[in-house]
Parts: C-alpha cells; sequence; structure tokens
C-alpha cells in the first residue's frame, strides 16, 4: 500500500479539522485515496491539532485597534542616523538621498565574476612571460584581498547594520554586504582559473606579516560592534561607532585596498593580467562607492552629534588614518622590492600618503602629509573611466544592457579615489 501524504491529496482533500471528528469521511477520503482508514484518521488528527494551534495563536494577535499605540506614522524629522526611536521598517519618506542615490547605482552596477573570461590569464600565467615580481604581486594581492572583503562583509552584518538607525542607508548597506559577496567570489575565481594554491592565498592574512598586520589592525576595529550586547547611545559607545565606521570605510576601503588596485590595474594597462585587472576594476568601481557612502555616514553622524567629536577625538582619528596609511606603506615595500610596471615602492608611498590626506579632509581632518601630489592621476581616470575606458580589452562599455551600468553614468560625484 502506497504510503498517503496530506499535500497529495489537496485540493480536493476536505479539511482536515471536519475530517478529524467524522468517520464516515475519513471512510470516503481513504476510499477515494485507496489508503486505509486508519491512515486517514490519524493523519486528520494530527492535522487538525496543528490547524486550532495555529488558529489559537493567530486568534490572539493583537488587533489592528490594539497595536495603535505601538507605532506612529515616521516623518522626516524623526530619522537619525544612529540612536533613532522612529520605525526603522518605513523606508519613507527619505531623508538621506544620498544614502537612496547610491542603493540605486550600486544596483545599477551589478556584475557578476564568471562573466568576465579568464583565457588570456591563464595562458599568460602558465607561460614565461611573467616575471618573479609580477607573479608576487598577483598572488599577495589575491591574497589580501581574498580575505578582507570577507572582513568588511562580517563587519557591516554583525556590526554596522545593526546599528545603523536610518532605513535608506540600511538598504545601502544591504547592497553593499552583496557586493563585498561578489568581490569574495571574484577573488576565489581568479585563484580558481589560475590553479594557484587556495591553502596558500587564503591563509596569507595569518601567515604573510604585512597582509597580517593590516587584517589584525581592522579586526581590533571590529571586536566590539559585533558583540551582540553592543549598542550605542553613549557617547564612548558612539564614538567606538565612529572609530568602526573610520578604520572600515575610511582606512580599510578607502586605503589598504588602494596599493593592491594600483598594481593590478597597472598590469591591465600594460595588457598583462586582463582578466584578473578587470575584476579588480569592477571591484574599484564598487569600493570607491563604498567609500563615498561610509564618508557621508560619517560627515552625518558628525552633523546630529557634534558633541561626540572633541579635539581628542578628532585627533584619535587623524592618526588611525595615518596608521592605516603607514601599514600600507610597509605592505606596498612587501609586495614591491624592486620597482615593476612603472611604479615603486616610493612612488607608492607618495600615493598612499595622498590618498590618506584625501581620507582626513573627507571626514573633516586637516591633512597630515606635506606632500600632496598623485604620483598615478592615471588611477584617477581608471575610477571613472572617462579617458581610458577602452584601455584595455574590457567589456566594460558593452556588457551591461540598457546603457544604465556604464561608468559614465555614476557621475563623478559619487566617485571617490
Ligand atoms: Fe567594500
Amino acid at each position: 500500500m502506497s504510503q498517503f501524504h496530506w499535500d497529495e491529496a489537496a485540493p480536493s482533500a476536505p479539511d482536515p479539522g471536519v475530517l478529524a471528528g467524522n468517520p464516515a469521511a475519513q471512510q470516503e477520503a481513504a476510499k477515494q485515496h485507496q489508503v486505509r482508514p486508519q491512515q486517514i484518521s490519524s493523519l486528520a488528527q494530527n492535522a487538525g491539532n496543528v490547524l486550532e494551534r495555529a488558529r489559537r495563536i493567530v486568534d490572539e494577535l493583537p488587533t489592528e485597534e490594539e497595536s495603535q499605540e505601538s507605532y506612529e506614522r515616521v516623518q522626516v524629522d524623526d530619522k537619525r542616523m544612529i540612536n533613532c526611536r522612529a520605525d526603522l521598517n518605513q523606508l519613507v519618506p527619505i531623508k538621506f538621498d544620498w544614502a537612496w542615490d547610491k542603493y540605486l547605482a550600486g544596483c545599477a552596477n551589478h556584475w557578476m565574476p564568471q562573466e568576465i573570461g579568464m583565457d588570456a590569464d591563464i595562458r599568460l600565467w602558465e607561460s614565461d612571460d611573467l616575471s618573479e615580481d609580477e607573479r608576487r604581486i598577483v598572488k599577495r594581492n589575491l591574497g589580501f584581498f581574498s580575505t578582507a572583503d570577507s572582513l568588511v562583509a562580517n563587519n557591516l552584518v554583525l556590526g554596522v547594520y545593526r546599528l545603523i538607525t536610518n532605513p535608506e542607508c540600511r538598504q545601502y548597506l544591504l547592497r553593499q554586504a552583496f557586493e563585498e559577496a561578489i568581490h569574495t567570489h571574484a577573488y576565489q575565481y581568479c585563484v580558481q582559473s589560475l590553479g594557484l594554491d587556495e591553502g596558500e592565498i587564503f591563509n596569507m592574512y595569518h601567515e604573510i606579516p604585512s597582509v597580517a598586520r593590516k587584517a589584525v589592525w581592522g579586526l581590533k576595529h571590529t571586536h566590539q560592534l559585533t558583540d551582540p550586547t553592543f549598542t550605542t547611545g553613549t557617547q564612548e559607545k558612539d564614538r567606538e561607532l565612529v572609530r568602526n565606521l573610520v578604520a572600515y570605510y575610511c582606512v580599510l576601503e578607502g586605503i589598504f585596498f588602494y596599493c593592491g588596485f594600483s598594481q593590478i590595474l597597472s598590469m591591465g594597462r600594460r595588457n598583462r593580467m586582463v582578466g584578473v585587472a578587470e575584476q579588480f576594476q569592477y571591484i574599484l568601481r564598487d569600493e570607491s562607492m563604498h567609500v563615498n557612502f561610509g564618508v557621508d555616514m560619517i560627515n552625518q553622524i558628525h552633523n546630529e552629534n557634534p558633541h561626540l567629536w572633541t579635539e581628542d577625538f578628532a585627533r584619535e582619528l587623524t592618526d588611525m588614518i595615518v596608521q592605516g596609511a603607514e601599514l600600507e606603506v610597509a605592505y606596498a615595500r612587501d609586495t614591491m622590492p624592486r620597482g615593476v610596471l612603472g611604479m615603486n615602492a616610493q612612488t607608492m608611498e607618495q600615493y598612499l600618503r595622498f590618498i590618506a590626506n584625501r581620507r582626513l579632509e573627507q571626514i573633516g581632518l586637516s591633512r597630515v602629509y606635506p606632500s600632496n601630489e598623485n604620483p598615478f592621476p592615471w588611477m584617477a581616470e581608471m575610477i571613472d573611466l572617462r579617458k581610458e575606458k577602452n584601455f584595455f580589452e574590457s567589456r566594460v562599455t558593452e556588457y551591461q544592457t540598457g546603457g544604465a551600468l556604464k561608468w559614465d553614468n555614476m557621475g563623478k560625484q559619487s566617485l571617490s579615489w
């Protein structure tokens, strides 16, 4: 005799609640479905009990009238970046257009790693045409980035999302979290395509000192926030959230990524490792948006809570950005022991200090480094691709639909370099 399942009988099966107390109906159902009446009886009894429990709970839910007191319609002025008591499920009315606009731009720039061909890279990697210095750059950067984007994603999902109390910002944070997953996927895809040792690459953040120090620095700023009992609401706790945002948006995404980006994109400009370079180009576009979003969040929190920004606190944030720049300079020296790809550790150092000055200014702090020249002006062009959009065999301008995804359409205002 076949096993009888209630859902197989649907939709012709009578309500199990009705069947449970009705032997005649049970007999009829058993005949109809060619099963024993006891099976129908026991299934009907179980289903009847479940339904009864569900209906009891549904009936006990508060009526609309009873729950009236628990919410109010949100007005724009009720919305705040942190410590907001208004209902966070009411996306509109939107207060921060910059957050919603970045959410829309992020969605319009969607891409997936498998859409980028890696054949030329595989051929080059397997040939003798790449120098040891070039191989070191590819491996070190895949090693750093493959785990760095995962650290950023964890910090967002386990810490920042919970503490930012503005729905349009949360909407962008959800988009950003998915982009971090795509980036981790992209590095894994490069590692797999080139047949690299996965254990070696994914453990560099433990095993290679210049990579590990950057990861440890980031993790140091994530511990408090990812503790599920951490909440904002006191000056010290609010400052801890700001420290975390500066660490992750201004330093990790805003400085730690920039040596690697410029090295890999420099390879692409020389028609080498063009698939890896194209992946990094898309990632740089996303990351530049992440940095700008973080800067806007930090500045908005500052506007709402000027009392947090004491002289000591401003000095502390400045120190963090300088620490980040110095860690990245050490990473540049390690990844580039000799001049390669038209760059060397000295020019990279100058570039990173230029970037650090810019991050300081973006969040209203004073520059620290006296020299403020960008030795790699092509990086700025690379980010918005106005001048060099076909600089290597890239599908950036053609693979997207409806033109919505062209780098041109992002608007210079939304880009960070
Ligand atoms: Fe990011």
